[in-house]
């Protein structure tokens, strides 16, 4: 199969104007991928433009039937090279090529959701005090820039990329400079679908390299940002200066909160999934666990079971669970964070080394008895690393677990409807689940609250990002 390695501009792959390239490495090999075409100042300028025109000179003026008509297309190449996508991201960064092909399917269900959505996104009539008529309705932004992580890269991009179109805006997408390909298969199977040229355009490149250009271009009219809290603040202050639309996504350190009256088995056998999936690279990640203290001992006897069962390895079998991490860098990193655990005395109750053979991997980790001064408890690590701790009073255990600067994502398990309503009103994060690790619904708002972002995407809420509500009143 042949790896997309150009820009995608004005309808067509194109190299880059410098000619800079970007090597990729397989994450799981250590062996070379592609070198794909690195976006500089002047690409971002001439797909800024293009964009622009495509949108003033077309787009906008699609009828919601024909851009829910688009929307179904790019959906139904999507689903035809579900295979092909997913095999790319699983050489690109490593993901085990079970959730590649979920991921794929997932980014499919985006569009779907948009197409059909658009024609349900209602504005209002308005009786206004002197007579007449007066409406609204929801105006596109013009050119969006949508600037996605590498741990996600086809789900986040179509969640950007879909409600923003369905809403008649044109598209940038900035994929990771580690993670372009499925992102550069999209604008081209996007337009394949019918989109015109120029209203979806893939640049990928370095943040630092064209990050800045974009925020700041002056017909960029919203930033559609998910990374980490770091890089949003940059983008917020950036985008200050010409009052520039921002929605961020932002990082995480999720609690995962089991008490003793729930069915705490299920619990400790699902958990290690929600803080270990994607080899620990997920901004949900359920890092810190809080466990009632009747049930700690047992809770950590079967969650330690449950992760030394964890298929680690080769991402392109279909039964591994954790692939390797998707880079050498950020294996260094999360190692770092091992090492100040140690050095402060946690116990390691499984994992933490690296597997003997080529490729990024780590064993899953297990970390008791880290205290809540820790990075390993404090910080969002990104990797395959877990803390567990007991509690013993609920309202000390929520405010500690409100205790850090974001408020993402979490679990919560009991089996008491009024501890179930009450925990759930007190969490401070922007999605949570009872009884389940489920984070992210299409149909459904995903955000975060504090450093964890501001504003929402997927639901009909991520389609008020993309809109400007515009009031019309008509003299009868
Ligand atoms: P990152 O912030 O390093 O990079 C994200 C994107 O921003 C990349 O495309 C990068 O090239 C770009 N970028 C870098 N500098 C920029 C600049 N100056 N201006 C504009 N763009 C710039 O994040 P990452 O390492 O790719 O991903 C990991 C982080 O993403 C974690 O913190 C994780 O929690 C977060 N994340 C959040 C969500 C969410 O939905 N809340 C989802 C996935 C990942
Ligand atoms: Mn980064």
């Amino acid at each position: 199969m042949k790896l997309p390695d150009q820009l995608f501009v004005d309808g067509s792959y194109r190299d880059s104007a410098s000619g800079r390239r970007t090597p990729l490495v397989n994450p799981a090999t250590e062996t070379p991928l592609a070198e794909v075409a690195a976006a500089d100042l002047a690409d971002v300028d001439a797909a800024v433009d293009s964009a622009h025109r495509a949108w003033e000179s077309n787009w906008r003026d699609w009828t919601p039937g024909k851009r829910t008509e688009v929307m179904y297309a790019i959906a139904r190449l999507l689903r035809e090279h579900l295979e092909d996508l997913a095999q790319i991201e699983c050489q690109n960064i490593g993901k085990p090529i079970g959730d590649a092909r979920d991921e794929i399917g997932l980014g499919a269900r985006v569009f779907e959701f948009y197409a059909g959505a658009i024609t349900k996104f209602c504005g209002q009539t308005i009786p206004v005090w002197r007579g007449g008529f007066d409406y609204t309705l929801h105006a596109p932004l013009g050119v969006v820039a949508a600037i996605v992580p590498w741990n996600f890269p086809f789900p986040i991009g179509c969640w950007k990329v879909a409600p923003a179109l369905a809403a008649g805006n044109a598209v940038i997408l900035k994929p990771a400079s580690l993670s372009p390909l499925t992102a550069l298969k999209l604008g081209q199977l996007a337009c394949e679908a019918g989109l015109p040229p120029g209203v979806l355009q893939v640049l990928p490149g370095a943040g630092s390299a064209i990050g800045d250009a974009l925020v700041t271009h002056p017909l960029i009219r919203k930033v559609s940002f998910t990374g980490s809290t770091e890089i949003g603040r940059h983008i917020m202050e950036l985008a200050s200066r010409d009052l520039k639309r921002i929605s961020l996504e932002l990082g995480g350190k999720s609690p995962n909160i089991v008490f003793a009256d729930a069915d705490w088995e299920r619990a400790a056998e699902t958990s290690p999934m929600s803080v270990f999936a994607n080899t620990g690279q997920d901004c949900c990640a359920r890092s810190r666990v809080f466990v009632e203290r009747k049930v700690y001992e047992p809770f950590v006897e079967k969650f330690v079971a449950a992760t030394r069962k964890l298929a680690v390895g080769d991402p392109a079998k279909p039964e591994t669970q954790l692939g390797p991490l998707v880079s050498a860098g950020q294996r260094a990193t999360v190692e770092e964070y091992l090492t100040d655990a140690r050095q402060r005395g946690s116990r390691f109750a499984c994992g933490g080394n690296r597997p003997v053979g080529k490729g990024y991997y780590l064993e899953p980790a297990v970390l008791l008895e880290v205290g809540q001064a820790d990075r390993c408890w404090r910080e969002e690590i990104f990797g395959p690393v877990v803390a567990v701790r007991p509690f013993d009073d609920e309202t000390a255990m929520i405010r500690e677990v409100n205790a850090t600067p974001y408020g993402l994502s979490g679990s919560l398990w009991t089996n008491d409807l009024r501890r179930a309503l009450r925990v759930a009103r007190q969490v401070e994060s922007g999605v949570l689940s009872v009884n389940s690790h489920s984070s992210v619904h299409v149909e459904a708002p995903f955000g975060g609250f504090k450093q964890s972002g501001i504003g929402r995407d997927l639901g009909m809420n991520a389609l008020e990002g993309y809109t400007e509500l515009k009031n019309v009143y008509v003299a009868e």
